[in-house]
């Protein structure tokens, strides 16, 4: 009877207390692809592949494949995510095209063909084995929040947080895209300087009402994430993302320095900040998480889920 209710006890603490990240299948939430068509912006081209193979070929042109295996794992269930969630959600945000290689549209892609020339020799049939593994060891998951494919944004170094959504596309807040520790081991630091002169001419370029006043530049507000939200300039308030691709600052994690003539941004991290950082993803990995871990860790409350 004792042996009973020890059974029984285990049994109900293996059930709730669990992680909530692990792997079920419920093949409805999305529809799976088998091919995809892919718009090379270069050259205007049109190549259509197998879904798992044009996978590949996004960890190729979006991470070094010397990455950990768990990161790479993590970033290939990432990128099937975020392809089947567009599929599904902007089915004709390109004409004929399923999605392209433009990393400021959709994300990046390198193919096999393209790499192992610019790969070391010695390294490259290493380095192809292991995308193969990372995409093949994950085929058809995807990330899931209660029930529903999630978009799975996510950039290189979140420079110490990652953003709450809200704060970088102005919508209300997405339960599973919010302001986690960046897990980064170093700080990605940059910075670009421009004359007054110069800051006025590309501000009046773009902001016709702008009054050409340039020494109140300052920050007004910050997100949740430490990350400027809004920046005075003049008669000017800008969002501080319409100031970063203006500027084209590497992210919205910047601090501004007056220095004479000169006015300087210094940034932290690169990207949008939203979800997963691959750079954190690494470092994660490399102490020990698995890419179902940092999945978890990156996007708040989801699940991973089979596909097919
Ligand atoms: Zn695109």
């Amino acid at each position: 009877m004792k042996k009973w209710i020890i059974f029984i006890i285990c049994y109900m603490l293996f059930c709730f207390l669990i992680p909530n990240c692990f792997i079920r299948k419920t093949p409805e939430i999305v529809e799976y692809v088998d091919k995809i068509k892919l718009l090379l912006t270069e050259t205007n081209e049109i190549v259509e592949m197998n879904f798992e193979d044009y996978i590949k070929g996004v960890l190729i042109g979006e991470v070094p494949a010397s990455y950990e295996m768990e990161a790479l794992k993590a970033q290939a269930v990432v990128a099937r995510t975020y392809t089947l969630y567009k599929l599904k959600n902007a089915p004709n945000s390109h004409e004929g095209a399923d999605m392209c290689n433009d990393i400021n549209h959709c994300q990046a892609y390198l193919s096999k063909e393209y790499a192992f020339p610019v790969w070391e020799d010695a390294e490259e049939q290493d380095k192809w084995n292991k995308i193969e593994s990372a995409v093949e060891e994950t085929s058809g998951e995807i990330i899931t929040y209660q029930g529903n494919i999630i978009n799975a944004f996510f950039h290189a170094h979140s420079g110490g947080k990652t953003e709450d959504a809200r704060y970088i596309w102005g919508q209300e807040a997405i339960p599973y895209l919010k302001s986690v520790e960046g897990n980064e081991s170093y700080a990605f630091q940059d910075s670009k300087t421009f004359s007054k002169e110069e800051l006025k001419k590309i501000l009046k370029e773009k902001y016709q009402n702008y009054n050409e006043e340039i020494n109140n530049i300052a920050i007004i507000d910050h997100t949740i994430s430490e990350r400027a939200y809004h920046v005075k300039i003049g008669n000017l308030t800008l969002l501080a993302t319409d100031v970063r691709s203006l500027l084209g600052l590497r992210s919205t994690h910047f601090d501004i320095k007056i220095d004479g003539d000169n006015i300087t941004f210094e940034t932290i991290g690169y990207g949008h900040g939203v979800g997963m950082s691959q750079e954190g993803a690494n470092q994660m990995a490399l102490n020990g998480s698995t890419y179902q871990e940092i999945i978890c860790h990156y996007y708040t409350g989801v699940e991973l889920e089979k596909t097919k």
